[in-house]
């Protein structure tokens, strides 16, 4: 039996002030303290501005963390808005969500500068959380296991089998983010396992093995259980469900 992480993440994506934030963090942390099994790891991503008040309150929080949404592939320097990994890092923060669909989509992030993101994530000591997914057309047509492998290979296959294995893969099919269209647990499934055999073809199956892949999209309450009960689903990256305490915790709870 291969023990990997199971991981569940909040993306609060451009939602909450930094008081609002608090409270839902506050309601959070209570709750998985005495809900959630000390195996799950829960990771909180706010937005930019909440992320030193989110650091604060996880103070003593054995199994929660925070991500950063995005970072700048470059350390410091003329880049107007942007924020660095050594940014993120000097105030508590883990990981770092990278080439989330909106972020490919509005902002015209490209595989080729996501390497450049998850190599600054990497040397800088931040785990990056990886996005990957096709729109409704891509699969429509049939090409989609290609699109999204090809996503792995442009981005992440110029690791080495050290920092590889740093990674957390994230598969979130575009037409079921925030649509409460969700994928199927067999089309989560069907990807996830294909997803593993790339990584194996490149970096032998011990190391895939040992990769958490999380689902998102639309994943709630009502239909976690089901997801993360796949053999190749290790958890989930939510969005709208990850707003309300309750519901981000029972998805927490769904292993
Ligand atoms: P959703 O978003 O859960 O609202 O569909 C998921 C995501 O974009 O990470």
């Amino acid at each position: 039996m291969i023990m990997r992480q199971k991981i569940v993440a909040g993306n609060w994506k451009m939602n909450n002030t930094i008081e609002e934030g608090k409270k839902l963090t506050s309601e959070i942390v209570n709750m998985v303290k005495d809900e959630v099994s000390g195996n799950v790891q829960v990771i909180l991503a706010p937005p930019y501005l909440n992320l030193l008040t989110t650091v604060g309150l996880l103070q003593g929080a054995k199994n929660i963390s925070v991500s950063a949404q995005n970072c700048n592939e470059n350390p410091s320097g003329a880049f107007t808005g942007e924020v660095s990994i050594p940014m993120l890092k000097a105030i508590g923060v883990n990981y770092v969500i990278i080439g989330h669909s909106e972020r490919r989509e509005y902002f015209n992030e490209t595989n080729d500068q996501l390497a450049h993101k998850v190599d600054a994530a990497l040397n800088g000591g931040i785990t990056p959380i990886f996005c990957c997914g096709e729109t409704l057309s891509t699969r429509e047509a049939g090409n989609h296991f290609d699109y999204v492998c090809n996503q792995l290979t442009e981005s992440l296959f110029h690791l080495n089998n050290e920092d590889f294995s740093k990674i957390v893969i994230a598969y979130e099919p575009i037409w079921a983010i925030g649509t409460g269209v969700t994928a199927s647990s067999a089309q989560a499934q069907e990807m996830h396992k294909k997803l593993r055999e790339h990584l194996a073809s490149k970096y032998g199956q011990e190391i895939a093995d040992a990769t958490s892949i999380l689902y998102g999209g639309s994943c709630k309450p009502d239909n976690a259980k089901e997801l993360f009960a796949c053999a190749d689903v290790d958890g989930g990256l939510i969005g709208g469900a990850s707003l309300k305490s309750r519901d981000f915790v029972d998805i927490a709870k769904s292993f």
